[in-house]
């Protein structure tokens, strides 16, 4: 059953939902913050509910006002996006316990995968590739086993998510330095100082397989995405498919992934994180969730991944077959956000302008409309431009007109950096790994 939808989110993904919600014919419930009154889905939904302060941990992120707005508008299902509660088990837990339907997998499930320790246990177990590292909890004596790995070193929070709570270390004179620091900001930021270490790859790509699997135990890969383009371990540009990984390699992760997914009974779309070196990979982590780069699988496989997600949730049995799944040309996303184009300090404020690109093979998800007020609150990305093309220099071609095409004027925003990344040497000969960004900003700045 699902004959009302809350969605639990805010922005560009919100409106993402509801869209998906319409097609199904599927009632809507907005939940907002203060902060949110104007926002494009709050006025486009059948019901809206305000549910606490700016804040997000007194909105977005209060599990109890956000199951008081369920009962109160008699929704039955919840879809939580991105961020926010999407990967928090206690909220699927107490989803689970009101008798609600979660778009998305079981609390027991997000519960493993959202500690990496865990989650890389259980990869292990299923037969996937994991990063060379510890087993478990850093233990006693880090120097020995940091020396065991080999340096360089990366110490991450097991909790940890969102690029942070991450530390490389070179050598041992500055591995307790490190161990102290990394502790003490996962402490802060995630509420639980429990460290692990792992080889540190210099320079591999960043490639993740998307599936999808119902509770029949059907399951599916809609193939790879690269995200190598990133700051700060954030994901900048994302494409699909990669580059330069052989048929023969792909299969073989693709099918490890459906049957790790089988392993563990795994219900709605989810996302195999992993490192690709020396053509082998690594799995770093899974994302039990929706992914900001979905819409790239999405436009060369013509399937609506949040669709599916809601079919799923509301016990469908998936209909397409592995075989029927077909990859069509290519495609590239840019994440576009309200920030300084040097600094990357958040540009918040009313959009005085703005004009969305339009033409053939070019997608946008955005909230923006003119006189939108951005407000300072949340995450800076304010849309999502994404083409597809019959081949990569076509789409890459095609994204540059697109965002040549695109206005927002009133606030700051990345557009140029995209237009100057996708011209590119290296992103145009796919020559680039996960530091490749960081380098070439420096390099212009
Ligand atoms: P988060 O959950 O914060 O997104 P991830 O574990 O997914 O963290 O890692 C995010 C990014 O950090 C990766 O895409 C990669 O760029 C970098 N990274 C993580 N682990 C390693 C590693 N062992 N070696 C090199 N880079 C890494």
């Amino acid at each position: 059953m699902l004959t009302k939808l809350l969605i639990a989110n805010r922005g560009e993904i919100a409106l993402r939902i509801l869209r998906a919600c319409k097609e199904l014919d599927i009632p809507t419930v907005a939940v907002y913050s203060e902060a949110d009154r104007d926002l494009m889905h709050v006025k486009m939904a059948d019901e809206s509910i305000c549910i606490g302060p700016a804040n997000s941990n007194e909105s977005y992120m209060n599990i109890p006002a956000i199951i008081s707005a369920m009962e109160l508008s008699g929704a039955d299902g919840v879809h939580p996006g991105y961020g926010f509660l999407a990967e928090n088990a206690d909220f699927a837990e107490q989803v689970e316990k009101s008798g609600f339907q979660f778009a998305g997998p079981s609390s027991e499930i997000i519960q493993t995968m959202g500690n990496k320790i865990s989650a890389k246990k259980l990869a292990k177990k299923i037969g996937l590739p994991i990063v060379p590292g510890s087993e478990g909890p850093i233990g006693s004596n880090p120097k020995e086993e940091a020396k065991a790995i080999g340096y360089p070193i990366i110490i991450k929070a097991a909790s940890g998510g969102g690029g942070r709570g991450m530390r490389i270390v070179n050598s041992e004179s500055d591995l307790e330095e490190s161990i102290n620091l990394t502790q003490t900001e996962a402490e802060s930021a995630f509420g639980d100082p429990t460290l692990y270490m792992e080889k540190f790859f210099t320079a591999p790509k960043h490639i993740e397989v998307q599936v999808l699997a119902d509770r029949f135990g059907n399951v599916l890969h809609l193939g790879e995405r690269d995200c190598s383009l990133q700051r700060r371990h954030q994901k900048v540009i994302e494409e699909a498919p990669a580059l330069g990984i052989s048929d023969e390699t792909k299969e073989n992760i693709f099918n490890k992934c459906i049957e790790a997914c089988k392993e563990i009974n795994y219900e709605s779309a989810g996302t195999f994180e992993f490192l690709y070196d020396n053509e082998k990979f690594y799995f770093i982590e899974m994302n039990t969730r929706i992914q900001v780069e979905h819409p790239v699988t999405e436009s060369i496989t013509g399937l609506d991944l949040v669709k599916l997600q809601l079919r799923i949730a509301r016990g469908e049995e998936l209909k397409i077959k592995q075989k029927d799944i077909e990859i069509n040309g290519h495609a590239i996303e840019c994440r576009i956000n309200a920030e300084h184009p040097e600094t990357f300090i958040p540009s918040p404020g009313k959009v005085l302008d703005y004009h969305a690109p339009g033409g053939i093979g070019v997608r946008i998800d955005s909230h923006l409309y003119n006189g939108y007020i951005v407000p300072p609150h949340y995450d800076s990305l304010i849309a999502k431009l994404i083409v597809r093309a019959n081949d990569r220099e076509d789409a890459r071609v095609r994204l540059i007109r697109a965002l040549e095409e695109m206005v927002v004027s009133g606030i700051d925003t990345n557009l140029e950096m995209h237009i100057e990344l996708l011209s590119d040497k290296n992103f145009i000969s796919g020559d680039f790994d996960i530091n490749y960004l960081e380098t070439k900003l420096k390099n212009l700045n």
